[in-house]
């Protein structure tokens, strides 16, 4: 009797985890299409498919406010592993930086797994009159107040490199919000802007075509791309302890059935093998994620500590939003 009721069980979670997709999934990316986030989903969907029995993944872009816009759409979803969010470090900078976050971070998603860490890169527009960071920073203060620091929002990686730069240097610059560093990009090799902080998903092309300036890397060692290779770290430059990674992770809407988050995690987990997804994400710079990050519980605790850690320096800036 006890057996039959086993088997029944069994039967039964596999009946739901069978019916699952069972429609198109979409992957919400918390910012505009062509930037950094976006390359990575994109990869990430193409990886996801094949362990996801061939489901047809969608990428929506719904840019804004340092990714809280997406984050929210998610958040309100219906819970049933359909509607799915990829964000960055935006998910631990946001709850210091917005007083009125209309979700909890920590209590209104399921966590599915990280996916790949990001270094970051100082760039700047081609016709900048400086070719070394000793040269930047003597340009930076000749122009105190008048520098164009373009980011992709209060709470996105290109706002917090720029705040830690900022708070670093000592150097207070004009910030111009974009929807993502997509269009930022745009604008920086228009001449329109004049610095960013950006992630190397977005950078590594233009900086090997020249079409950017680039100074140096926000990791804490050198990177080993060739593009980038040559740049010295912020660290080594001058700003002593600077060390910014950007890591990004999957999350579902609260409440998502188990079985539903357990077929997400296990094909989160066959994705990041895929050769051709990290043959990807390495020739840009990044590191797909190994380590115990990609069990939920791991991901949620690693998550929790990034939002004591990052609050303290964002604080000390006194920057928030209502
Ligand atoms: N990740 C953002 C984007 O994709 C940029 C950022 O966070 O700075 O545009």
């Amino acid at each position: 009797m006890k057996k039959l009721s086993i088997a029944l069980a069994v039967a039964a979670l596999a009946t739901a985890a069978q019916a699952f997709p069972d429609k198109p999934i979409t992957i919400v990316v918390p910012f505009a299409a062509g930037g950094p986030t976006d390359k990575v989903a994109r990869d990430f969907a193409e990886a996801l498919r094949k362990p996801l029995n061939g489901a047809t993944i969608v990428v929506e872009n719904v840019g804004g406010a340092g990714g809280t816009l997406g984050a929210n759409k998610v958040a309100k979803a219906a819970p049933d592993g359909h509607t799915l969010l990829l964000y960055h470090i935006g998910m631990a900078t946001s709850p210091a930086l917005y007083r009125n976050l209309p979700y909890k971070t920590l209590d209104d998603f399921e966590y599915l797994g990280m996916i790949n860490d990001v270094p970051m890169t100082l760039i700047g527009r081609s016709t900048l009159p400086a070719n070394s960071y000793a040269e930047l920073v003597k340009w930076l203060e000749a122009n105190k107040g008048k520098v164009n620091l373009a980011n992709a929002g209060l709470g996105a990686a290109s706002h917090l490199c720029g705040l830690l730069f900022q708070q670093g240097t000592k150097i207070d610059m004009q910030t111009v919000p974009y929807k993502g560093t997509a269009p930022a990009m745009t604008d920086l090799l228009g001449g329109q802007v004049d610095i960013m902080c950006d992630q190397t998903t977005n950078t590594t092309g233009q900086i090997e075509s020249g079409k950017v300036k680039a100074f140096a890397v926000t990791t804490q060692k050198r990177l080993g791309t060739p593009a980038l290779a040559k740049l010295p770290t912020l660290d080594e430059a001058g700003l002593k302890g600077f060390n910014l990674t950007i890591w990004h992770g999957l999350y579902a809407p609260k409440g998502t059935p188990k079985a539903v988050l357990d077929q997400l995690n296990a094909a989160l987990r066959a994705a990041l093998k895929d050769p051709e997804f990290i043959k990807r994400q390495e020739a840009l710079g990044a590191v797909v994620v190994t380590d115990a990050r990609l069990a939920p519980a791991e991901h949620k605790k690693f998550v929790a500590a990034e939002i004591d850690k990052l609050g303290v320096a964002i604080r000390a800036a006194g920057q928030y939003a209502d």
